[in-house]
């Protein structure tokens, strides 16, 4: 058996670093066995994914070293390897099942799913629902099917008992059927679901292992059945411990930078952002901090990952960078790797057309746009004194930026210009005003660029680590503060229209 691994991101963001964790992983479980790499888009929710997204994942994963023999952009004999190009084949297998009993058609309208559970949680059940709660009378499914209406293809479960997991780092995992739905496998516009189009295509990538992260313990059972369902072996499970900010709660880009860019924009080797990675849950034989990613595959045993949560720390990062910085490049090595980084022609090209009909000389460019090149800025609470706000309008317009962009999935200049001049209506601030505090906080200054070019070129979480970093500096509400601020700003956000 050739052992064959993939990773599935699903394109509907920045690349996240938890993607290239289980990337490597995954890659080093293959190298290991002499096996394949697979790298497979998931994009069936089609409001959500991108292609931009889909090309910085493989931009960033490719960036890291973490290289695949089969994928979208390198082909192979299993392909498509986008999802998006798959979606027959899902219905064909969806239609099977329904003809085979194991699946049904449900023409049950979301008012209906919702009394549903109501009435299995006032009955003191679990609310996911059953084919016994989904069933219609045989003449009521025919009046709704002559009438056209919309439906789903639902898989059937168990109603009852325990279904078994075997996975290879947790042993024996049993979950109770009681608490697994009646998944959706096709949805009512005919694209499969994670669920239906996952088994489907790691069934016929001839997938032997799917190494995941371990919030998808509780998909194993709907997986499971449908291979069973299909009559196909399933590959080995084994998923992987989730990683987590440094105060134990799931990495999340409200703590963190999660994204790969973040890390390259900070000016972290690829080099030492894996060998970090490597060190999430594994640990090489003689317990060395550092190493490559050769060594790290050499070395390699998936037994030696530990489940306990490991932490993300961009500090014992900066650390590990450091390392690779001082004892793995010369200088000349140093200064080339520096110009490519701060240098390079696609970044300067974002800055230059907006700074070149400001400046008289070339030493006016440092000053004026020096805080692209930079990670935290150097910033004291004096810088944030201004003329037009008093002290708690300044925490409040840097607090109330810091919720709104938390969740800003368009990162274009005009959107959010358009977010944030709406905000600063909805505090009965003057644009210009309310634009100061960001200005320092992204800046250091407001004699420089548009802030709005500043965000969209730095990024967003970039943006985002540096309005927190401001935030601490002017201090973040306290706690009674914090849910008088929260209620406005949600008062704010609700009125807010996107264009
Ligand atoms: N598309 C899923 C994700 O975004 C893949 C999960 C899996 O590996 O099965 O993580």
């Amino acid at each position: 058996m050739t052992v064959r691994t993939r990773v599935a991101p699903s394109p509907t963001g920045d690349p996240h670093v938890g993607t290239a964790y289980i990337a490597l992983f995954n890659l080093a479980f293959a190298r290991q066995h002499g096996g394949q790499f697979i790298l497979r888009i998931e994009d069936t929710d089609q409001t959500r994914s991108t292609a931009e997204s889909e090309q910085a994942i493989l931009d960033s994963l490719r960036w890291l070293g973490l290289e695949w023999d089969e994928g979208p952009d390198v082909g192979g004999p299993h392909g498509p390897y986008r999802q998006s190009e798959r979606k027959d084949s899902y219905h064909d297998y969806a239609m099977r099942l329904v003809e085979e009993g194991h699946a049904f058609l449900c023409y049950r309208t979301a008012d209906e799913l919702d009394q549903l559970r109501d009435a299995r949680r006032e009955s003191g059940q679990h609310t996911a629902l059953k084919q016994s709660d989904l069933a219609l009378p045989e003449a009521e499914v025919e009046a709704r099917r002559a009438a056209g209406a919309p439906y789903v293809v639902r898989m059937k479960v168990p109603e009852e008992g325990v279904c078994v997991i075997d996975d290879m780092l947790r042993g024996t995992i049993e979950l109770d059927w009681g608490q697994v739905d009646c998944q959706i496998l096709l949805k009512s516009d005919g694209m499969p679901t994670y669920h239906l189009a996952n088994v489907v295509d790691d069934h016929l990538m001839q997938i032997t292992h799917v190494i995941r992260g371990e919030e998808w313990i509780n998909s194993a059972p709907k997986h499971k059945l449908l291979y069973q369902y299909f009559g196909w072996d399933m590959p080995q499970l084994c998923h992987m411990p989730l990683l987590r900010n440094p105060d134990k709660s799931k990495l999340s880009k409200r703590k963190n930078p999660t994204s790969i860019l973040y890390y390259q924009r900070m000016g972290y080797l690829p080099e030492a952002l894996l060998n970090y990675l490597g060190r999430m849950g594994w640990s090489m034989p003689d317990e060395s901090e550092k190493f490559s990613r050769q060594q790290m595959f050499d070395n390699f045993d998936i037994q030696r990952v530990s489940l306990g949560g490991p932490i993300f720390d961009q500090e014992k990062l900066s650390w590990l960078n450091g390392l690779w910085l001082r004892e793995d490049l010369s200088a000349e090595q140093f200064a080339l790797a520096y110009q490519q980084w701060a240098l390079n022609p696609e970044y300067l090209m974002q800055i230059v057309p907006l700074i070149q009909q400001r400046v008289e000389k070339f030493s006016d460019v440092a000053p004026l746009a020096g805080f692209f090149l930079s990670g935290m800025l150097n910033l004291q609470a004096a810088d944030f004194d201004y003329k037009g706000l008093d002290e708690e309008q300044v925490r409040k317009v840097l607090q109330f930026s810091s919720w709104l962009l938390d969740t800003e999935t368009q990162w274009n200049k005009d959107q959010l210009f358009n977010q944030l001049k709406q905000l600063a209506n909805g505090m009965e601030l003057k644009i210009r005003d309310f634009l100061y505090p960001l200005f320092i906080a992204i800046a250091g200054t407001n004699q420089t660029v548009s802030v709005m070019d500043s965000m969209a070129i730095l990024g967003p979480d970039m943006t985002r680590a540096r309005l927190r970093h401001a935030l601490n500096i002017v201090g973040g509400p306290s706690k009674k503060e914090g849910k008088r601020w929260e209620k406005e700003f949600q008062t704010i956000r609700s009125q807010l229209v996107t264009e």
